[in-house]
């Protein structure tokens, strides 16, 4: 970087982090008043007690209204990050971007997305990593790479993107910011051949869990690691073509689902003719099972099958292998509903909604001085007193992290009269960070482990507590007919741990001077 450029970049990663979108027309990069919430694009986050799916992205090629689609698809996926989101699209030769801190609905008006025309477009949402949060790291990342425009959307977690990073500084690439995902864009630039020659041999670099989608020129690429960890969908709306994380996003915009991108493949669409290669050697197959557990939303299929039936058939698993005497099974919402259904079901205890979510508790809220015993928890969660008084209870959750929410929720529910809360978690104890892209806690901040279940049961106070076993788990995901990654609760990691290089498993990759903002240029 040339230092006269310096001073203007760091202007505008000054404006950037107060918490600007930035938008570009034509490639060049324009600054616009953002419609945020924050005085600072960065913020640190609390200590985590669930594991955090990362990113959500959607594209659509041949479409007239790429852009507004992306949006409603990126607004269907709104649970996968919330952190960022962008659009970039693509017309008359031309890239467009609007990205933004804050929800979809927040960073996109009517006048804003009639600044994205064209008929290919991405979209991302993110939910940041490892602490910070900034407009710098919001994607789609978009370059010029001097022969091709490139603009990523990406989901997943390079494991090796340090090293290549550092080698590929070693032959002169200039990195602007700190995503894992600008590898990609370094490693296509130096690539050689025809497009599939030079987006195989970029794919063939990275290591790790990647689900990604490019718009290189006109041409819209959809991807997935060897393993397949992160889900990719493909679908139809009339001609066009959509790819997203989850299905939903399909249902929103009327969009039929077709068949997933699968892991190794590579799918290019241009001027609404498909091409796909498999370039990558095969890998065993290592779906994150998590997705099914927590992530996805019920009404998604994900990896060919319905997270709503998956997560009812883990309450049924869950009630034959931990069965308990009580009054009502109660589920800990929104994540625990389907699986508690499965417990009632298989129970035949009756099912209530006796835990109340507040869902527009904002991540900061104004405490009255004199402090109140639990506000964070309660100021989300409330019990239906008349209901629970002098009951025993079940109470279903899909997971324990740290065990510091449930510990309230026990405290909450006998404070409301609970007579006995008996907690089952609809997976296995979660005994291992993941390195393939989801935000989770150090292994020391892990609870289960570090303790036992009796251990855990005496330190969230309640009267019994029980895990399904992960032979269930596996049973279930044999079912689904895929092979899937468990590794946060079997330590079967596929791709081993050293290789991830790092002692704290997930983003930031890179640190970067903080007014480095990456630009189109
Ligand atoms: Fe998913 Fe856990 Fe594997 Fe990570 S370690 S990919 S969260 S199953």
């Amino acid at each position: 970087m040339k230092p006269s450029q310096r001073p203007r970049k760091r202007a505008r990663g000054a404006r950037a982090q107060r918490g600007e979108a930035e938008r570009s027309a034509g490639g060049r990069v324009l600054l616009g008043r953002a419609p945020l919430e924050r005085e600072s694009g960065e913020r640190r986050r609390a200590p985590l007690d669930r594991f955090r799916e990362e990113c959500g992205v959607m594209g659509i090629a041949g479409h007239p209204e790429a852009a507004n689609l992306a949006y409603l698809g990126l607004y269907a996926l709104q649970h996968r990050g919330q952190e960022s989101a962008g659009i970039v699209s693509r017309d008359g030769g031309e890239n467009h971007i609007h990205k933004g801190m804050g929800l979809v609905a927040e960073i996109f008006s009517q006048p804003v997305l009639a600044t994205l025309p064209g008929r290919t477009a991405i979209g991302h949402v993110r939910y940041s990593t490892a602490g910070e949060s900034s407009l710098r790291n919001a994607q789609p990342f978009l370059a010029n790479t001097g022969r091709s425009q490139i603009a990523v959307a990406h989901n997943g977690n390079l494991t090796n993107a340090l090293a290549i990073r550092a080698e590929l500084e070693g032959h002169g690439s200039i990195f602007q910011g700190s995503m894992d995902s600008e590898v990609f864009v370094h490693l296509f630039a130096r690539a050689r051949g025809t497009l599939e020659e030079r987006l195989g041999d970029m794919c063939s670099r990275v290591r790790g869990a990647w689900s990604a989608l490019f718009l290189i020129d006109d041409v819209l690429v959809a991807a997935r690691d060897p393993h397949g960890f992160r889900p990719l969908s493909l679908g139809r709306l009339g001609p066009a073509w959509v790819v997203a994380s989850e299905t939903c996003a399909f249902d929103l915009i009327g969009a039929v689902y077709e068949r997933d991108v699968e892991p190794g493949e590579i799918v290019m669409i241009r001027r609404g003719r498909l091409r796909s290669v498999q370039p990558l050697p095969r890998a065993p197959e290592k779906l994150c099972v998590f997705e099914h557990i927590y992530f996805a939303r019920p009404d998604s299929l994900v990896f060919g099958s319905s997270v709503y039936q998956t997560r009812k058939q883990l309450g049924r698993e869950l009630a034959r292998e931990a069965p308990v005497r009580a009054d009502m099974v109660v589920p800990v919402l929104d994540s625990g509903s389907v699986s508690a259904l499965g417990y009632a079901e298989a129970s035949g205890i009756a099912y209530e909604n006796a835990l109340i979510r507040n869902h527009y508790v904002r991540r900061t809220f104004i405490e009255p001085e004199q402090s109140i015993r639990m506000f964070g928890v309660r100021v989300k969660h409330n019990p239906i007193r008349e209901l629970v008084t002098g009951k025993s209870l079940v109470v279903v959750e899909d997971s324990i992290v740290r065990g510091t929410t449930l510990n309230k929720l026990v405290t909450l529910f006998r404070g409301a009269g609970a007579r006995e809360v008996h907690i089952r978690v609809s997976a296995p104890p979660t005994t291992g960070p993941c390195y393939y892209g989801i935000d989770t806690p150090k292994r020391a901040d892990l609870i289960a482990a570090n303790h036992s279940v009796e251990e855990i049961r005496r330190m969230i106070g309640a009267d019994s507590l029980a895990y399904l076993s992960l032979e269930a788990l596996q049973r279930i995901e044999a079912q689904m007919k895929h092979g899937f990654c468990d590794a946060c609760f079997s330590g079967d990691y596929v791709i081993p741990v050293d290789e991830v290089g790092v002692a704290e498993p997930q983003l930031p990759l890179f640190e970067s001077d903080p007014g480095d903002e990456p630009e189109a240029s």
